[in-house]
């Protein structure tokens, strides 16, 4: 497949307007400009263009919801929080295509009649932050941002906003909460936040890496975004590699790629010649699949359908030497101190579990514990207020379900089978 979001990347100066322009960049925008608002939303829907934080929704569906009164201040928000572990796609096009983001979200303001956008970064991402920065500040003195852009009626502010460093604001309605300067906690819905999102108006919130598919739709249609890959999961999907892999990065692949293609072709196989185990498939909120599903697709339902899920494709490889009652300890100890608070099984819930993992790990497990575990995940899996409850419990259900005989050989010998 030929890149598309990752065209640029390596090239001198990637970053700068100049470069962008001449390597076919802001077609997409003046296309869209030519165009009304409903159509630029089929065109959207046409492509199949799905989200790719996470839940994989329909963008040109999400920007539908949009009202369509002219005279109500609406927002486009994109979400830069690329807080996930295993995760580092987003931080590519940030620091080397700025421009890339900067466009799709031009294009998606426009659609959705935003004069105002907002890049909410993690705050760890200090370089991107000023990437993006130097990149607004080049648009609009070259007029590509500001008023009435490209000779149009449509006016636009790219706002960076930094965070500070929490998970939770990865969540789209603590990142709004955040945005407006309060507390990160997630919120009820409904209202979604299409009808009443930041300062109550409607807003859309984007990933990184959704935005920089739109402006390739606008250029060379929806029906050629739609003819890559599957039918139902189309288009071009970067995948952050990193673990027991050769070569680990950002590799852009159709979704039709299967697990085994990714990590023993492309990524030149498992390093130090050890076996595979299992990976995640999704960032570490995603369950764990076994060698048996390596040749699954890397497409939504596919993944999905092994009981994992293809989350923000931060695919985490391990090998043999790899405890999975270490990797379920730290991977819950991660989201349990990224627990906003609000609700009781999440926030007391996942200190448990991590205090019972621990223990097990430390080679002090007890009899029971593992029903203790599997029973304190019923607790708080579906019942939380949002889903860091679910991403917390995920791991560990998918490292029992494959490696439950680690557990029990952890507890009853003291000791890791594994490492010893
Ligand atoms: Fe906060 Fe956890 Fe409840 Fe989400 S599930 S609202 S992170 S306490």
């Amino acid at each position: 497949m030929e890149p598309i979001l990752l065209k640029n990347v390596g090239r001198p100066d990637s970053h700068r307007l100049e470069h962008y322009v001449q390597s076919g960049g802001y077609r997409g925008i003046q296309n869209a400009l030519k165009l009304k608002r409903d159509t630029i939303i089929q065109m959207m829907k046409d492509s199949g263009l799905r989200g790719r934080g996470g839940a994989g929704f329909s963008t040109g569906l999400k920007w539908s919801f949009i009202p369509k009164d002219p005279n109500l201040d609406k927002y486009l928000a994109c979400n830069a929080d690329e807080s996930e572990p295993g995760t580092f796609k987003d931080r590519v096009i940030i620091e080397h295509d700025p421009h890339l983001l900067i466009e799709g979200i031009m294009i998606a303001s426009y659609a959705i009649g935003a004069a105002t956008a907002y890049i909410y970064i993690r705050g760890e991402y200090e370089f991107g932050a000023r990437r993006l920065e130097q990149a607004i500040e080049e648009a609009c003195a070259n007029g590509y941002l500001g008023r009435r852009i490209f000779g149009s009626d449509h006016n636009l502010d790219v706002i960076v906003h930094r965070g500070a460093g929490a998970y939770i604001c990865g969540e789209e309605t603590a990142l709004l909460e955040s945005l407006e300067g309060l507390r990160a906690q997630p919120r009820f819905r409904p209202p979604f936040p299409a009808l009443a999102g930041l300062y109550g108006k409607p807003t859309v919130i984007n990933n990184v890496e959704t935005l920089a598919c739109v402006p390739s739709i606008l250029d060379r249609g929806p029906e050629w975004f739609a003819a890559i890959g599957p039918q139902k999961s189309p288009g071009p999907k970067l995948f952050g590699v990193s673990g027991h892999v050769k070569k680990p990065g950002v590799y852009e692949l159709s979704m039709d790629v299967t697990l085994r293609e990714l990590i023993f072709d492309h990524c030149g196989g498992m390093r130090d010649h050890r076996a595979f185990k299992a990976v995640i498939p999704g960032g570490a909120s995603a369950p764990m699949m076994p060698a048996a599903d390596l040749d699954t697709p890397l497409d939504f339902e596919s993944i999905a359908a092994k009981g994992s899920m293809l989350g923000s494709a931060g695919v985490i490889v391990m090998d043999e030497s790899t405890c999975m009652v270490k990797t379920a300890f730290v991977i819950n100890r991660f989201f349990s101190h990224e627990s906003c608070g609000k609700c009781t099984p999440c926030r007391d819930g996942t200190p448990w579990i991590s205090q019972i993992l621990k223990r097990i790990e430390n080679g002090q497990g007890r009899e029971g514990d593992v029903e203790l575990l599997e029973s304190l995940c019923t607790g708080i899996f579906g019942r939380c207020f949002c889903a860091l409850g679910d991403a917390a419990v995920m791991a560990l259900r998918g490292a029992l379900t494959h490696f439950g005989e680690e557990f029990a050989y952890h507890i009853a010998h003291k000791k890791c089978a594994v490492t010893n």
